[in-house]
């Protein structure tokens, strides 16, 4: 009986090891993940990117960190891209990829950058978003998960969205740079980031 009982205590603690050994693998395998991910629209493939913060701060100015990786809200009329209308594109300034063409782009009058319609839809993802007392859309990179901003329904034809965003979010690319780097929609940006 007592024999029997120190088995099972033993057999016990090594499943409690053995439990926490795949924990810790599992979660260093997460940190390098690369998911692959087919999106709404079922046609655009994305691979998911993870990072851990320390990486996200290394990679991101400290603005860039506050908005993409901590949801902060950048100040209206403050941002590099509210008044920037110039053909081109706009891309992650976490990972590079692609969200809005410059056709999308109009003035909203907010104080941020507003666009009608993301450059490919499986590109961003939609959250609920019930945080200050108000139910909102969230809007974030599908690829690294990085906010964005939200979206609207008072946005003009012919969607009807006004996809608010953070400039700090965003890189730009005028329309000779990417026919120059010969970006494709689904293509990055080299070094995104600060
Ligand atoms: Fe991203």
């Amino acid at each position: 009986m007592v024999i029997n009982n120190i088995f099972r205590g033993r057999n016990q603690g090594i499943t409690v090891i053995a439990f926490l050994l795949l924990m810790t693998l599992g979660s260093c395998a997460q940190n390098n993940q690369k998911e692959v991910n087919i999106s709404d629209s079922g046609m655009k493939v994305t691979e998911r990117i993870f990072k851990s913060e320390e990486e996200w701060k290394k990679l991101l100015t400290p603005e860039q960190y506050t908005v993409l990786r901590q949801k902060g809200t950048e100040r209206p009329y403050t941002g590099l891209y509210d008044q920037h209308f110039v053909k081109g594109a706009y891309f992650c300034a976490g990972c590079g990829l692609e969200l809005f063409d410059s056709d999308s782009k109009f003035d909203a009058g907010c104080g941020w950058p507003s666009f009608n319609t993301p450059a490919e839809k499986g590109h961003i993802d939609e959250h609920a978003d019930r945080s200050y007392g108000m139910v909102r859309t969230e809007v974030v990179c599908s690829r690294c998960g990085g906010h964005l901003g939200h979206v609207f329904n008072d946005g003009p034809p012919p969607t009807g969205l006004r996809y608010c965003i953070n400039s700090a979010s965003l890189i730009f690319r005028s329309e000779e740079e990417v026919k120059r780097e010969k970006l494709r929609s689904n293509d990055s940006i080299p070094n995104p980031g600060g």
